[in-house]
């Protein structure tokens, strides 16, 4: 017996309307393979009286199996296949045509963005109507079919965001339920940027908020972050036998050993060059200021990320500072458009996103001994934006 449960999670903008995505819960009495999943399970059972089992099976050949539904535009398509073709560039695991497979996924119109977890077994559907319309749900709801989690659900979650089940209506509480430590992993820390994080107060005013606030609007961003992909990657063994040398934050490329994934900003064999669609600047010890618009020409199925990277002599300590930000649409999630600061040392976790003026974020002086400073833009409609900064060395 299955059972199908769907929390459908709107976020109004100016702009658009995003529905996010939950999961579906199936019976899983029939497995019996104990599964550590990487993040913990959102229960969504409370209304079935059950309790479901992280017994979720990976796809096997880490190959997972897919068919269209008739119903599925060639749009949409083209999305859910650039999110796979995301997916596939950075980690091992690949899609394949499943017309003749009995374990795949079905992409299906209607029923709001949803997916069970991990495979199933048989024709396993992943809802995807038109308000889905984003590459980042896309990813969302494919992690969800290899079996990832949300990111709140995490059993160490209480250390970076709140959750107040008062302000949670009682149907939606088990959204928030959490699986031990015995019953899943965590290969790396909390990210605010996953593309598996709901946005704050996804379930009312006042019911989920980030404990570091520069994060607010961070949480529902729908990328596909560098850990995300990472994620993926170690919970389906893709590894490399040795690293060639990756630099600033990346790792070795189970596509291709001998090259390296590059955290945002790098490119090369190596994550020593810059990366494509990026502008350099060298600092000097006196401010100087830049301008730059950036945009794409195309629908929100897309997402393009161009990037700044700013270069001072070595030792130095670089300040970056935005001046003005025009044309950006406030949202939780920054799902318009945004920008990142890429301060913080580990240049693997996504930094605080920036597309509201509501605190100073966006005006901070930003102090890095990262050399280079990276600096994130985003966009997925056709919206021009531009970005007026200073940045000196001391
Ligand atoms: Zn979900």
């Amino acid at each position: 017996m299955r059972m199908l449960i769907l929390v459908f999670l709107t976020i109004q903008t100016t702009f658009s309307k995003i529905v996010e995505s939950d999961i579906l819960v199936n019976d899983l009495k029939n497995f019996s393979n104990k599964r550590r999943s990487e993040f913990i399970s959102l229960d969504s059972v409370s209304r079935s009286k059950r309790q479901v089992s992280t017994v979720y099976p990976k796809w096997t050949d880490k190959t997972l199996y897919y068919i269209f539904d008739s119903n599925i535009s060639d749009e949409k398509k083209a999305l859910l296949t650039t999110a796979m073709q995301r997916i596939m560039n950075n980690t091992c695991i690949r899609f394949a045509d499943g017309s003749s497979q009995t374990n795949r996924v079905k992409f299906t119109n209607g029923d709001g963005c949803a997916s069970y977890i991990g495979m199933i077994g048989g024709t396993q559907p992943i809802y995807f109507e038109d308000t889905c319309m984003l590459t980042g749900i896309g990813i969302h709801e494919i992690m969800h079919a290899l079996g990832v989690y949300h990111e709140h659900s995490r059993y160490d979650r209480d250390d970076y965001i709140t959750i107040n089940l008062a302000n949670v209506p009682a149907s939606s509480q088990s959204n928030f339920k959490k699986i031990s430590s015995q019953e899943s992993y965590n290969p790396y820390s909390f990210e605010y940027g996953s593309t598996m994080l709901y946005s704050v107060n996804s379930f009312g005013t006042g019911s989920m908020s980030a404990k570091n606030s520069d994060y607010s609007r961070t949480m529902g961003l729908r990328k596909g972050s560098f850990l995300d992909m990472k994620i993926l990657n170690t919970d389906y063994d893709c590894s490399c036998p040795s690293d060639p040398g990756c630099q600033n934050g990346g790792y070795p490329n189970p596509n291709d050993c001998s090259q390296c994934l590059c955290t945002d900003g790098f490119g090369g064999a190596l994550c020593t060059e810059n990366a494509a669609n990026q502008v350099t600047f060298t600092a000097s010890n006196t401010y100087v200021t830049k301008s730059i618009n950036f945009g794409l020409n195309q629908t929100i199925t897309s997402f393009y990320q161009p990037s700044i990277a700013i270069y001072a002599p070595s030792g130095k300590t670089i300040q970056f500072r935005f001046t003005s930000l025009s044309n950006f649409y406030c949202m939780n999630g920054c799902n318009m458009n945004g920008v990142e600061v890429k301060y913080m040392t580990d240049r693997r976790i996504t930094n605080p996103i920036i597309c509201c003026f509501d605190n100073d974020l966006w005006s901070r002086l930003y102090s890095t001994t990262n050399n280079p400073l990276i600096i994130n833009l985003h966009t997925r409609v056709a919206v021009q934006s531009t970005v007026k900064f200073q940045f000196r060395y001391i």
